[in-house]
């Protein structure tokens, strides 16, 4: 019956008193209010966990993790083998590494692909003399992170079909490359592309970024057959932005080891990982796996529900609850008005929200519509959300 109501869009109320005595985020801290003093605003993320917004919040354990860290001394390799070894058992695969975000994690595997562990390899790159150069893509797959992947000097190989892939396979391919988030536009679909690598026994690697939740995606990609696959830490996994997770085979995962940090002469060797993110990302593996991510999805659905909540009232203003297919695959709002009933653009209420008081980031100016994510959000905000959110559509 609440369900109902809420998905109505007809009951609003009493859940806010709970979410707001659960006390606002980031209490600002004894001492130096840093961004205060740099003059560097803050904001309300009803957006995504994206980049150029810092991410997603850690949890209290993860930073715990870091302050532990801070002034113990360790040996780099040892934490960097232990903490690869847990992280490898927890997705149940062979080997994995901490990696400086997924960028990284697909320089460092195409690196490996193209290495193995021929130290003399590893300090040629990127001269890529006497190595394969070629990676076989689809050509809808093609995308702004291929940058990482041609940081090795390699050329990208574009294909569309099975028949045309078979054709490009050659003794310079070094590496099959699928783009997660965009399989359904391929010809050749996640597990057959899988397939297709290993009948000819080329490595393929799958960029899941930014596709976790489903937790079940970390292990799927190995199931299905993927040599290597990179992860993003700071996104959907929460851990420290910077950090990303390269996992796999561990033959590859050993090369992609001698092409980064902290080996001097290798090309990732900018690609720096320090002890606090290492234990860090162990970390946030650990935590995500104990994670209730039902009840996760539950909560999700009820900040949705306040948002739709709140402008359900206004005249010429729809609002429905989507998931998107794979890239943030989880409960997102969408709100659409008619110009005839508010006379704002979709981008002038972005302009709003994020000149307003709290500023507000939301996922996207599209012609579909206004829309938001709730997962970033923080105890108490959704609230600041819907109420601001109504008074900018309200007041047009
Ligand atoms: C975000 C993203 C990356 C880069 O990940 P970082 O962890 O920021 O380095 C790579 N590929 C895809 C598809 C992404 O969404």
């Amino acid at each position: 019956m609440l369900r109902r109501l809420f998905l109505q869009g007809k009951f609003t109320i009493p859940f806010i008193g709970g979410w707001l005595s659960r006390g606002a985020r980031a209490a600002t801290p004894p001492g130096r209010d840093f961004f205060a003093e740099l003059k560097v605003p803050s904001f309300i993320n009803a957006a995504e966990p994206f980049t150029t917004l810092s991410g997603a919040p850690m949890p209290p354990e993860v930073m715990q993790a870091w302050q532990y860290a801070g002034p113990r001394r360790v040996r780099l390799d040892d934490l960097h083998n232990a903490v690869g070894g847990r992280i490898a058992a927890l997705i149940g695969c062979e080997a994995a590494m901490v990696t400086s975000g997924a960028a990284s994690a697909l320089t460092l595997a195409t690196a490996a692909c193209m290495t193995g562990t021929d130290h003399a390899k590893v300090r040629r790159l990127p001269d890529t003399t006497g190595m394969k150069t070629e990676v076989i893509i689809q050509k809808s797959h093609r995308y702004g992170y291929d940058h990482a992947v041609r940081n090795c000097g390699i050329r990208y190989v574009e294909i569309e079909t099975a028949a045309e892939l078979e054709r490009a396979v050659s003794e310079r391919t070094a590496m099959m490359h699928f783009f997660n988030t965009n399989d359904p536009v391929g010809k050749i679909k996640l597990a057959e592309f899988a397939a297709l690598a290993k009948k000819h026994g080329i490595p393929a690697l799958n960029d899941l970024a930014a596709d976790v939740p489903p937790i079940e995606n970390l292990a799927r990609s190995v199931q299905l057959g993927y040599d290597l696959i990179a992860v993003s830490g700071g996104k959907g996994l929460r851990g420290p932005q910077s950090c990303g997770l390269l996992y796999g085979r561990r033959d590859l995962i050993q090369a992609a080891r001698l092409n980064g940090p902290p080996n001097s002469d290798a090309i990732g060797r900018g690609m720096k990982v320090n002890k606090e993110e290492l234990l860090c990302m162990m970390v946030t593996l650990e935590l995500y796996y104990k994670r209730d991510h039902q009840a996760e999805w539950r909560e999700w659905e009820k900040r949705v529900n306040v948002v739709r909540g709140a402008v359900a009232a206004i005249r010429g203003v729809e609002s429905e609850m989507f998931v998107p297919e794979i890239h943030y695959r989880v409960p997102h709002v969408r709100i659409r008005w008619t110009r005839s009933s508010i006379g704002l653009s979709v981008a002038d209420a972005i302009r709003r929200l994020r000149e307003g008081e709290p500023s507000i980031e939301v996922r996207s100016n599209t012609e579909d519509g206004l829309e938001l994510g709730v997962w970033m959000l923080e105890p108490g905000e959704v609230e600041i959300v819907a109420r601001r959110l109504r008074e900018v559509l309200k007041n047009g």
